[in-house]
């Protein structure tokens, strides 16, 4: 057994220690803090939960802490996240784990039921946004037994890149020389041990919606309608894009109307679905060679230097991130003339003189999304459109981190940096208010795809939600 469990611990580029040392022999099971990974299948840290559990003979228990106050999150994440958790407590029971919902700070919900519970050892998840990184913290300094945290949703571990990498063309080769490595699916293992029932059993929340919506008191950006989370509707999501949509991805993932991408960025933020189970399905699909290498590479090569980002830089929130080239032509070019001022007001009512802006910041406070093509493009008028760039930087995260969403991810904070902040990008011909820091115009991106069938479609959806 201590063999076994041995080699389960031993040092792997996906494996965290936030606390050393050997599972206490007298625990009574292992727990899995799910957080970022919120999904019963295809789940390295769950994975590790299980197999310890085996080693070690004890039964496996998945706890979950909600919590009303996080940053940016409105009442459309909550019911997106729920959608997540119920479909993770079926998934879980039919690999014999137990699932336990309390709401709460996460890691005041996890020291506390730790102490309940008395286990071995906690596995968690990681994520490399600041709050989790604090939870995670906060429990490794009062956990008093071992803590490992796994980091489920990369395919290419984020330890292989421990500094901060300068643009895509640093990371790609890295992540190419060992991606072979980690294309491998996750077998969904079960537990052997189920909870003893002459044992208290552990007690959470019901998993009813409107019940826990009421509790948490949450408001802000409602619920959108049919869009839904949880990792059936990612399955669902992903047969139809490698169907119908993956094989003309090389060519057409610019079009916004209708969509020609994967739509599951959402999922993914969550953790409903994992990038190594949609990267698996794209390399086994018949879709062109070429549409599945540019799937890929967003999949893999932008999302994840997107994590690395996240990662290593601490101000990845804020223009300070951003390189000092581009701080520095934004600074020498802050008070230049600027034709059009918009409040944040106007911005979030969507009150400019411009209707592909309008339609796509409307897009995304109706239905909690927008086409990539159309977020770069809406950041960079926000730029132009108001005082100075790191005023600029804030209104765009507030508007994406609390109506898309898949806002208030690594992906977002790294979308605006490149956008307002040169990130990862190179200095291009110098202009005003931009200086060197890269510029789209209404005339070329309108032009790049049919902008006057988006803007009605828009229109029409607009018009559907006010009056139907
Ligand atoms: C200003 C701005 C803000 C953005 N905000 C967010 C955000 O809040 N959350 C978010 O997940 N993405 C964000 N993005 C990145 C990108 O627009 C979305 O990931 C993409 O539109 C999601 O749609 P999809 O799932 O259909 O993508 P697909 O084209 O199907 O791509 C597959 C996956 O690759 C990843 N991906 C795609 N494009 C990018 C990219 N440019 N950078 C990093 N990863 C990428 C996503 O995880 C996506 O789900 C932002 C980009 C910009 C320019």
């Amino acid at each position: 057994m201590a063999d076994r469990v041995e080699t389960l611990l031993k040092d792997h580029p996906r494996v965290r220690v936030l606390r050393e040392g050997f599972p206490d022999p007298e625990g009574r099971c292992v727990v899995y803090w799910m957080q970022r990974a919120q999904r019963g299948k295809d789940n390295a840290a769950l994975n590790l939960a299980i197999a310890l559990g085996n080693a070690l003979k004890k039964p496996v228990v998945a706890v979950f802490g909600l919590t009303a106050n996080y940053p940016g999150a409105q009442e459309r994440h909550y019911h997106f996240l729920i959608d997540g958790l119920i479909d993770a407590a079926g998934d879980l029971a039919d690999r014999g784990v137990r699932f336990v919902l309390r709401t709460g700070s996460p890691d005041r919900v996890v020291k506390e039921f730790a102490s309940e519970v008395r286990p071995a050892i906690v596995i968690g998840d990681d994520n490399p946004i600041r709050v989790g990184r604090e939870w995670r913290d906060s429990v490794a300094r009062d956990l008093e037994i071992p803590f490992r945290c796994v980091d489920a949703d990369v395919v290419v571990p984020s330890s292989l890149f421990p500094k901060e990498e300068y643009a895509a063309r640093t990371i790609r080769p890295k992540i190419h020389r060992v991606l072979n490595d980690y294309l491998k699916p996750i077998p969904n293992i079960k537990a052997n041990v189920q909870w003893p029932i002459d044992l208290a059993a552990p007690m959470g929340e019901a998993l009813e919606r409107y019940d826990l919506i009421k509790t948490l008191n949450v408001g802000g950006a409602g619920r959108v309608e049919n869009y839904r989370g949880g990792t059936r509707e990612a399955e669902r999501r992903l047969k139809l894009f490698i169907e119908k949509r993956l094989p003309r991805y090389a060519t057409d993932r610019n079009e916004p109307t209708p969509y020609m991408t994967s739509e599951l960025s959402a999922h993914l933020h969550f953790g409903h679905i994992g990038p190594l189970t949609l990267a698996l399905a794209a390399i086994a699909s018949e879709a062109p060679r070429e549409s599945v290498d540019v799937y890929l590479e967003e999949l893999i090569v932008r999302r994840e230097l997107a994590i690395n980002y996240v990662w290593r830089n601490d101000r990845y929130d804020r223009l300070e991130g951003c390189p000092e080239w581009a701080l520095g032509t934004l600074a020498e070019h802050r008070a230049d003339h600027r034709p059009h001022l918009y409040s944040s007001d106007d911005l979030e009512f969507a009150r400019t003189h411009d209707p592909l802006w309008n339609a796509s910041q409307k897009e995304m406070v109706l239905t909690g999304r927008m086409h990539n093509y159309l977020r770069m493009y809406w950041a960079k008028k926000i730029l132009e459109w108001t005082p100075d760039a790191a005023t600029a930087f804030r209104i765009a995260v507030d508007l994406n981190d609390r109506y898309e969403m898949d806002g208030r991810d690594p992906n977002g904070y790294t979308g605006i940096a490149w956008a307002i902040g040169g990130k990862h990008d190179r200095p291009w011909p110098e202009r005003p208010i931009f200086g060197t820091v890269r510029f789209m115009s209404y005339a070329s991106t309108s032009k790049k795809f049919d902008s006057n069938a988006y803007i009605a479609r828009v229109r029409s959806l607009e018009q559907k939600i006010l009056f139907d």
